[in-house]
Order: structure tokens, then C-alpha cells, then sequence
């Protein structure tokens, strides 16, 4: 039986993890705190293809959206998957223009996307306040999910078919030697040995990988200026309902259903203001703002801020996830992704296809390491080994789209 080592229990590995043991795989998951307790905890988690470009990377998200369905039938629908849909609107000239041009472009590649009056949204939504003016769209196949409760479904289905988890409290190394990674190195000095070695380490995936010589093209997360830190500010009360069902996108915020009740805000130029060193004061702030905001499209919303949180996005610096086997390092094999709480299910399902069967997945051709141009191959500049796979961690090249 294959022994598999996922380093990193978020969506990614124990989306992973589930698959391989249920194939069969003796797999162990480790991570340095409990699964499902770092961006995937946070996440927005909008299942969605909704400003995914191009072509191929929509159509792979509606087909990971689709596989999010099939798998929760088999879940039994459970109350961590919510696909009631999401609701936007424009009010300015130019983002009621950007929007109309994405309805179109949308309902030309056949994905449910429908222009609906105001008064329509409202009877959706009716704690909410739309403008007349606003240009509304209604997205119905998309949805959402609490990430920390799907990450523990996911690693119980994987213990359940023979997966072992370990949480260190510390970060693991990854040792290399002649035939690529030899060991994962726990804290205490333990050690896992494996055939395959998975990352699935999120943000921190450079933070591992790069001792070994290998440079992972995403953005350095606590880089001063990085895009890859939020902030995520979750509101609630009174009571225990959210006022509203499904994913809102009003202009200059995100908002959706919160874990427990509430309301879960972020919003993109809030986000562009936080970095590794933005103080909890700052942060505090940035909350208040978000539930401003949330006030004017909820009229009447009485919520107090419960928390406001900093996490960080995995960016693949094109935007684009990252799959497949490391070149420099054989038995390795590495997932990264934005947009991951969609896409996790799918890219779990093909990757375990390539860690399994040593076939190459079609569907993945576009994800791999090698669109990175030879040119930019570079060792790290923490490498102790000169073990480049592909282009530098992103500073030179242009930020990825925020958007999920
Ligand atoms: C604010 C925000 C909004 C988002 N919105 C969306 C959205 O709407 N839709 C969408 O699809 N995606 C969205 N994303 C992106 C999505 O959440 C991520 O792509 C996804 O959660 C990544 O999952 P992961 O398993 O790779 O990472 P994580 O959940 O971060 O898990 C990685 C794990 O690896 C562990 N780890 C790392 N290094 C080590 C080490 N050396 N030793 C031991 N353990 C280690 C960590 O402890 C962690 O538990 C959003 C992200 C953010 C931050």
C-alpha cells in the first residue's frame, strides 16, 4: 500500500486526504494546528466561476461547483453547504457597465446568471435595501460553505476510511535527499517517511518548499505590501439568524450568512490596506467600517463586531492554481490554490488520479509548474540546495485579481 504524507490540513488537504484514503492509500495528514483553522476557516468560501478568466479556468470552477453538489449528496446534504445563490448590484455608471458586460459574458458561456429589478432582489432578500437605480444580478448556482465544519467532515471521512492525523503544534521541515524528499521532520524531533510527499500548505507552501531549493511562484503573504493579507470581520445579533440567506455582493462589500449566525463581511478595498503588519487596532477599524457598510444595505441591522481577523489568501502569482509533481523533487507532489474552497473538491479528485495511477490529468494541463517561463527559473534566496522549479515568488510580476 502506498504510504502518502499530506503536509497541511485546510480544504486542499483534507479534500486530498479523503480521496486517497478512501482509494486505498495509507495516508497520514499533519498539520501544526487543528485542520480547518487557517484561511479556510476564514474564507468567504463562494462557490463560484463567476469572474474566473480565462475560459478554461471558468469552465474548471463551474465543474468543481458541480462537484461540490455531487459529493454533498453522498455528505447527506449537511448544513455547512449552502447553495442558495449569490446576489449583485452595481449603482455607479461603471460598475452597473462592468456588471451588465459580465451578465453577458456569463450567460454566453451557459452559466445561470440573470438580471433581475430591484424589487425582485428585494423580495429575495428582504432585509435588504436596493436602489431603484441599481443594476441587480441573481447568480443561482452558486453558494457557499463554512469552511472549519467542511474541513472536519472531510478529515472524518478520511479517518473513517484508515487516514491517520497528526496536529504537531509546530511547523514541520521537509528533508530532502538524493531521491527527493526523504522525511517530514516533526517538531519533537519525530519523523514521517513516506512514498509520496503532498504539499498542501496554503500561504506558507514557499515556507516550506524554499529550503529545498524550490521557488514557488505565489505571493509572499508576509512580504510589507503583499496582496495576499485580509481582512475578514464577522458581526452578529440580534439573535441567532442571519438577515440574510445567500452571498450579497452590494458595491464596496462582500457579506454572507456567518458560522453560528451573523454576518460574515470583507471587501476588496479594506483588504488592499492590510499586510503582516497591520495592528489589531487598524484591523479593529477596518471592522467598523465593514459593518458600516453592511448597515446601509441592511437597514435596521442592530449586529455588534464579534471579530476582526487577518488571513491570508494563497495567490498563485498568474492567479491560477498550482498541481503537480515537483520536477526537482520526484516523490513530491504540490497543490496551492486561490479560489481553493471551490475548486478543492475537483482538484482533490484529479490529483489523487495523478498521485495514484501516475497518469497526467488533462483537465490539470493548465495548472502545472512549467507555464512558468525557463527564464524565469531562479534558486530561492533561502535555498540551500539550487533546486529551482519555477519563476520568483511574484514580486516582480503583476498582483493577481483579488476576486474569489
Ligand atoms: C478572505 C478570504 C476570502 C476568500 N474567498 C474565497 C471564496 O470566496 N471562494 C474561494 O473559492 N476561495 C476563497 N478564498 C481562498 C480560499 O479560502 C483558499 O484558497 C483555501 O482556503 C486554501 O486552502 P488550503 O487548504 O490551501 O489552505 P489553509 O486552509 O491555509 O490550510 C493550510 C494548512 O497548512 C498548514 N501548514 C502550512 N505550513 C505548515 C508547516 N510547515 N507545518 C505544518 N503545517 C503547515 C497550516 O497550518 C494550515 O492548516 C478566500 C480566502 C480568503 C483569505
Amino acid at each position: 500500500m502506498r504510504r502518502i504524507v499530506i503536509v497541511g490540513a485546510g480544504i486542499i488537504g483534507a479534500t486530498l486526504a479523503a480521496r486517497l484514503a478512501g482509494a486505498g492509500a495509507d495516508v497520514t495528514l499533519v498539520d501544526a494546528r487543528r485542520p480547518g483553522t487557517a484561511t479556510s476557516a476564514t474564507s468567504l468560501a463562494w462557490l463560484n466561476a463567476n469572474q474566473k478568466l480565462p475560459r478554461h479556468y471558468h469552465d474548471y470552477s463551474v465543474r468543481a461547483m458541480h462537484e461540490w453538489r455531487e459529493l454533498m449528496d453522498g455528505f447527506g446534504r449537511p448544513d455547512w453547504y449552502v447553495p442558495t445563490g449569490g446576489l449583485s448590484w452595481a449603482e455607479s455608471d461603471s460598475d452597473r457597465r462592468r456588471l451588465a458586460e459580465r451578465l453577458d459574458r456569463l450567460r454566453d458561456w451557459g452559466y445561470p446568471a440573470v438580471e433581475l429589478t430591484p424589487r425582485q432582489a428585494v423580495e429575495l432578500e428582504p432585509a435588504l435595501r436596493v436602489p431603484g437605480t441599481a443594476l441587480v444580478a441573481s447568480f443561482p448556482a452558486e453558494g457557499y460553505v463554512h469552511g472549519r465544519p467542511a474541513v472536519d467532515a472531510f478529515v472524518t471521512r478520511a479517518r473513517a476510511a484508515g487516514a491517520r492525523v497528526v496536529v504537531t503544534g509546530g511547523d514541520v521541515l521537509v528533508e530532502a535527499g538524493a531521491g527527493g524528499v526523504s522525511a517530514v521532520r516533526l517538531p519533537d524531533g519525530g519523523r514521517l517517511d513516506a512514498d509520496v510527499y503532498v504539499s498542501c500548505a496554503g500561504w506558507r507552501t514557499g515556507r516550506l518548499l524554499e529550503p529545498l531549493g524550490v521557488v514557488v511562484p505565489i505571493v509572499p503573504g508576509d512580504a510589507p505590501g503583499s496582496s495576499a493579507p485580509c481582512v475578514v470581520t464577522r458581526v452578529a445579533g440580534p439573535g441567532t439568524h442571519s438577515p440574510v440567506g445567500r452571498l450579497v455582493h452590494p458595491p464596496g462589500l462582500s457579506l454572507r450568512p456567518a458560522l453560528g449566525g451573523g454576518l460574515q463581511l470583507e471587501a476588496g478595498d479594506l483588504n488592499d490596506l492590510v499586510d503582516v503588519h497591520t495592528t489589531q487596532e487598524d484591523l479593529d477599524r477596518h471592522g467598523e467600517t465593514l459593518l458600516r457598510r453592511a448597515e446601509r444595505v441592511i437597514p435596521g441591522l442592530a449586529a455588534r463586531p464579534i471579530e476582526n481577523v487577518r488571513c491570508f489568501r494563497p495567490l498563485p502569482v498568474d492567479g491560477h492554481p498550482l498541481t503537480g509533481w515537483l520536477p526537482t523533487l520526484p516523490n513530491t507532489y504540490l497543490i496551492v490554490s486561490h479560489s481553493g474552497m471551490t475548486l478543492a473538491p475537483l482538484l482533490a479528485r484529479h490529483a489523487a488520479t495523478e498521485i495514484l495511477d501516475g497518469t497526467d490529468h488533462d483537465e490539470l494541463a493548465a495548472y502545472r509548474l512549467t507555464r512558468f517561463a525557463t527564464s524565469e527559473l531562479g534558486p530561492s534566496p533561502t535555498a540551500t540546495s539550487p533546486t529551482p522549479i519555477a519563476g520568483t515568488a511574484g514580486r516582480s510580476r503583476p498582483a493577481p485579481s483579488r476576486s474569489s
